[in-house]
């Protein structure tokens, strides 16, 4: 896996006429887990490997706009995907995040932090720097994960 240098301030901000994620242009073969209400996927541009992104289905900006049972959906889903890329990498940490500044449709990050998180933390949320992955390498970070969901116990 290549590293390269990454200017997160050039994305491009994504409203809700131009979602990705209601218009279902998520690349399928980075899907990780998905059901009627919630997927979760690999980012695109992922500083870490494994960095994992979780959408609620519905077009939704912020937590205030969630039902509890759509937050607690997502939480859920959040927990067991969390334990599994610890499991399947064993990074340091995950660490959640959750913004909304370039992307509007509510997501969650999921961010294993394999480096020593205290020096690194800020590089890694600001996507200093993202990884060069091949089709092979996505295919096998998603695998390993699915795998390790499989054995959680059932969603
Ligand atoms: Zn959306």
């Amino acid at each position: 896996m290549k590293e390269k240098q990454f200017d997160i301030s050039k994305l491009k901000r994504v409203t809700k006429e131009d979602c990705f994620i209601c218009k279902n242009q998520i690349e399928t073969k980075g899907i990780i887990y998905q059901d009627k209400k919630v997927i979760a996927f690999l980012d695109i541009n992922p500083p870490t490997k494994g960095y994992t992104l979780l959408a609620l289905r519905k077009h939704k900006e912020d937590i205030t706009e969630l039902s509890e049972e759509e937050y607690f959906d997502m939480q859920r889903v959040l927990f067991r995907i969390s334990k599994a890329i610890k499991k399947a990498f064993n990074p340091k940490r995950v660490v959640l995040l959750q913004t909304g500044g370039l992307v509007t449709h509510l997501h969650f990050h999921i961010i294993p932090m394999y480096k020593d998180v205290y020096s690194n933390f800020l590089d890694v949320l600001s996507k200093k720097s993202i990884l060069e992955l091949s089709k092979e390498e996505k295919k096998e970070i998603v695998s390993k994960i699915k795998e390790n969901l499989e054995s959680e116990t059932t969603l």
